[in-house]
């Protein structure tokens, strides 16, 4: 029996991955499951799959929890704090699907027990890379991608040395403007950018595809996961998003990984790595399908894109403030208080300002240092909006 616990098990990767495991569930012991706000959600599965603890991320949502678990022996928290306790549990495997930069603090935890992590929370490589990987090392814990794009390039790696990579190219389905102008995209609307073309995601996440912060998110996390250069990550824009990634060769060879618009073919490889098993996912029939489209991102519609390359030439912290002010700008931009466009504009200021401080940029990365510089840049990014909005 694998035991396994899921981190952020109420979302859309938290629910995908409960479903693989429904499918299954003389394979696997459930220790620990989170959530947030959605109680109900959680009982439900804490109950249906036996966990040791469920955790609400909000303190004050606990008597709802301990109500909805009564008699059944699970045990009920809440606060940050004691998910990063439920981590501490030791498993085989851990689900690292918290929203934010919430998830990096429990993602460290489980690695630094030798748990292997199987991370879709992208922040946590954005945020802290240099850590995450080191804390990996560290402690011989395995780390495994479940962003789809980073699970193709995994994929298409396999049996490759790293010294005969030339390039990686991840591709973007352009978000739900990807055929509209500047000038619509300026007048873009919270609802409208929460509506994706191709994925069934988290709301954030989806925002985030519009505006291609999740795409700069991506390279960030290319760049840290793989240990490439800036210079060798390249993205195209695929509306079918079929193909997920291509890792090119020194020989001009491209591995290109093409699979279904479905997150449980990435969970899945993460959960059964290094096997392949049989997924509940449709199979792809591309005679059907008959044409795949790319072109290069046009950079005045996805001004977010670039930050990434700034970022990545910054180094140290500043992908931490990258991300902190990219989480700030897209509450504003949900709360109504900025444009769509304007969200780039506030994450571009705060690293500008913020980056200006070498001593903050290549302060030693501990936990401790990451959330100071986040707490930080949040408030930076604050005045950001602030201006802006008067
Ligand atoms: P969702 O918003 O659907 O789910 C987020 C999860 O985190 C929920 O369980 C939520 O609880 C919980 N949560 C929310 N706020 C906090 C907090 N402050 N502290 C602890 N837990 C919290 O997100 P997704 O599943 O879409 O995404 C999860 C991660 O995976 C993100 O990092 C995203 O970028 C990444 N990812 C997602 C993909 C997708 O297809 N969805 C694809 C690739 C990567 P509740 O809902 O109960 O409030
Ligand atoms: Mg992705």
């Amino acid at each position: 029996m694998k035991r396994v616990s899921i981190f952020g098990a109420t979302g859309s990767i938290g629910q995908n991955t409960i479903d693989l495991i429904r499918r299954d569930k003389a394979s696997y012991d459930v220790v620990a499951l989170t959530g947030g706000a959605n109680i109900a959600q959680l009982a439900h599965d804490a109950i249906e799959l036996d966990a040791e603890i469920a955790v609400t991320a909000f303190p004050e949502r606990l008597e709802d929890l301990k109500a909805a678990l009564a008699g059944t022996g699970i045990i009920a928290a809440a606060g940050q704090n004691a998910i990063a306790e439920a981590a501490e549990r030791p498993v085989d495997w851990v689900m690292s699907a918290i929203v934010g930069a919430a998830g990096l603090e429990p993602g460290l935890v489980a690695l630094k027990n030798g748990a292997t992590l199987a991370l879709a929370n992208k922040e946590s490589l954005v945020t802290a890379g240099a850590l995450v990987m080191q804390t990996a090392k560290a402690n011989n814990a395995r780390l495994l991608p479940v962003d789809s794009e980073h699970s193709a390039v995994f994929q298409g790696l396999v049996g490759e040395d790293m010294s005969s990579v030339e390039r990686i190219v991840i591709t973007a389905s352009g978000g739900a403007f990807r055929d509209w102008s500047v000038d619509e995209m300026t007048k873009a609307t919270p609802e409208q950018a929460a509506t994706h073309p191709n994925w069934d995601m988290g709301q954030r996440i989806t925002i985030d595809s519009a505006s291609m912060f999740n795409k700069a998110l991506e390279v960030i996390e290319t760049k840290e996961f793989f240990d490439v250069a800036s210079r060798q990550i390249e993205v195209l824009v695929h509306p079918e998003s079929l193909v997920h990634a291509m890792v090119g060769y020194k020989d001009g060879g491209m591995m290109a990984h093409v699979g279904p618009h479905d997150m449980r073919h990435a969970i899945g490889y993460a959960l059964h790595w290094p096997n392949r098993k049989d997924l509940p996912v449709e199979r792809l029939d591309l005679g059907r399908i008959g044409q795949l489209n790319f072109s290069h991102p046009d950079p005045a519609r996805y001004p977010a894109l670039r930050l990434a390359w700034d970022v990545m030439e910054i180094g140290g912290m500043a992908g931490c403030i990258f991300n902190a002010a990219k989480e700030k700008a897209l509450d504003a931009f949900i709360g109504h208080q900025i444009g769509f466009l304007e969200m780039a504009a506030v994450v571009e200021e705060t690293l500008l300002q913020l980056s200006a401080d070498s001593g903050l940029i290549d302060a030693e990365m501990t936990l401790d240092t990451v959330k100071e510089t986040d707490t930080l840049a949040r408030r930076v990014a604050d005045e950001k909006i602030q201006a802006r909005k008067g």
